[in-house]
């Protein structure tokens, strides 16, 4: 009689599961589930609150629907990912497990954890590594020199020609088990701050249907609107990639069954959402092949020696929205309030902070992964280093985002501004992005900050300082 015990990450659903499906292939084999708490790693990768009460009540979730496929969902929690190690062992002997199922992680302590581990296990339990987190597995996708790539573009252009040849396919929920009997326990408080939000139902039927209403209603809009923050047309999915609610093959199958051959036209909505998604594919594959990356050490090595400012009463004014540019506030705000931010508004928020504020673009992404519900080592040092210009394929140095005029062109008629920041309620359209000169126009106070810098003063700063660290290179 064969147990199989199947160990659930970041991939906390039922659907398109290649470790639970695998786990289940054997009919006659037990099937046990596991969940392991790490609030001390939490902590130290500044996981957020909100983050934490989602992995929360999605397993909730998940043991519900576990249990409706007769899978107990053991939960454990320890310190770290090396006692982590040890829970297995233990697991694994007192349920006398055969084999262990799970889908790969590619970051770099997890990787590490899982060699411990397999090192461990060697003599007793047959460990068994799928790939379900990404649609391609790192290192796997090169150039002509078969190296991993450093641009965006041609990376997508050769997962587009593997993706076009590649015969996927989603994997099968399992059926029920027939003859487990189940007793789970309830999911008991995590050893790690928990903060209640609405923003993400964290019920599987509700993440389809978000997908397939995105696929069905937004997509076709999206080239156009996706940057427009205040008209809500992103899929706002990112809390259930970076969790594994949904996979990324679920996405592009339903995309594909709304837009078969979408690609044939590279203006579409939907060739634009697939390549959002192959960024979230692109950072994952560099951080393998630069595990420094991991470590928050910069892509560019030169930017390492960039003498950053690091103002403390700068950086509280930038995470409480009270810089004075309405756009930058507004979008804290939003992070702050919600735990999400829109993509736009993300690199304007870390523009601002790195190249008018010149504070080291990791005080940024440590504070946005303390915020954020979707947050995710990957995507958040690609989009920060994006910003900061220390990355691959990253905006150049001397292409700074003005504030003033990014709010006029992606927010013109301050909708978004407004929603947010309602102290500006009162301010016309036409000055809502420059809200003191309105308010020195018609001599009425304003209850809300003077910019705490000048853009254009700061900008040349910035400029001087990336330079003159260029040089010591
Ligand atoms: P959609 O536009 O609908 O895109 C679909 C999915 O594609 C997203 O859910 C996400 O999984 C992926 N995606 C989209 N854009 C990117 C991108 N640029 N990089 C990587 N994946 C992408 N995304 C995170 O998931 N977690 C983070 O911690 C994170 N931090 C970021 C920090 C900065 C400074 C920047 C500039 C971007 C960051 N992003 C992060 C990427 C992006 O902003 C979010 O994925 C997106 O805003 C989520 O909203 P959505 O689901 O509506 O996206």
């Amino acid at each position: 009689m064969t147990t199989n015990l199947i160990w659930f990450r970041n991939d906390l659903r039922v659907t398109d599961n290649p470790a639970l499906t695998n786990a289940c292939k054997d009919q006659n084999a037990t099937v046990i589930a596991l969940y392991i708490a790490t609030p001390e790693q939490w902590k130290m990768h500044h996981m957020s609150a909100r983050q934490a009460y989602f992995i929360h009540v999605r397993l909730t979730e998940l043991q519900k629907e576990l249990a409706e496929l007769n899978i107990q969902l053991l939960y454990q929690s320890c310190n770290n990912f090396t006692d982590s190690i040890d829970v297995i062992d233990n697991i694994c002997q007192e349920y006398q497990i055969n084999q262990l199922f799970y889908n790969r992680q590619y970051e770099f302590n997890e990787h590490k954890r899982d060699c411990l581990l397999k090192k461990k296990l060697k003599n007793s339990v047959k460990c068994i590594e799928l790939d379900g987190n990404l649609f391609t597995i790192p290192l796997t996708i090169r150039n002509g020199k078969g190296e991993m790539y450093k641009v965006f573009t041609p990376f997508r252009n050769t997962f587009l020609d593997q993706f076009i040849q590649t015969d996927y396919h989603l994997y099968e929920q399992p059926e029920p088990r027939e003859n487990q009997k189940i007793k789970s326990k309830k999911i008991p408080a995590f050893d790690y701050p928990t903060e209640k939000f609405e923003f993400f139902s964290p019920i599987t039927k509700k993440a389809l249907q978000r997908l397939e209403e995105f696929c069905a209603e937004k997509v076709e809009g999206y080239t156009e609107k996706r940057d427009i923050p205040s008209l809500d047309y992103t899929s706002q999915l990112s809390a259930y990639l970076a969790l594994g609610v949904l996979s990324v093959r679920q996405c592009l199958h339903y995309l594909t069954q709304e837009y078969p051959r979408f690609w044939e036209n590279q203006k579409s909505g939907a060739f634009s959402w697939f390549n959002e998604l192959i960024w979230r594919e692109f950072y994952q594959h560099l951080m393998v092949a630069h595990p420094r990356l991991c470590k928050h050490k910069p892509f560019i090595e030169w930017t390492d020696n960039i003498q950053w400012k690091n103002n403390k009463d700068h950086f509280e004014q930038w995470k409480a929205g009270n810089t004075g540019y309405p756009i930058i506030d507004a979008a804290m705000r939003q992070l702050n309030q919600t735990g999400w931010m829109h993509n736009r508004l993300r690199m304007i928020t870390a523009s601002f902070l790195v190249k008018d504020l010149l504070i080291d673009w990791r005080w940024g992404e440590q504070y946005f992964m303390s915020q954020l519900t979707d947050g995710d080592l990957a995507a958040n040092n690609g989009g920060w280093q994006w910003a900061a210009s220390t990355g691959t394929d990253s905006t150049p140095y001397f292409r700074i985002f003005n504030p003033t005029t990014q709010g006029q062109r992606f927010d013109p008629e301050g909708i978004f501004i407004k929603q947010w920041l309602p102290e500006l309620k009162q301010v016309p359209t036409k000055l809502i992005h420059t809200p003191h000169q309105w308010a020195e126009k018609v001599g009425k106070p304003l209850n809300y900050p003077n910019p705490i810098i000048i853009h254009d003063i700061a900008r040349k700063v910035t400029l001087e300082a990336f330079e003159k660290a260029k040089k010591t290179d």
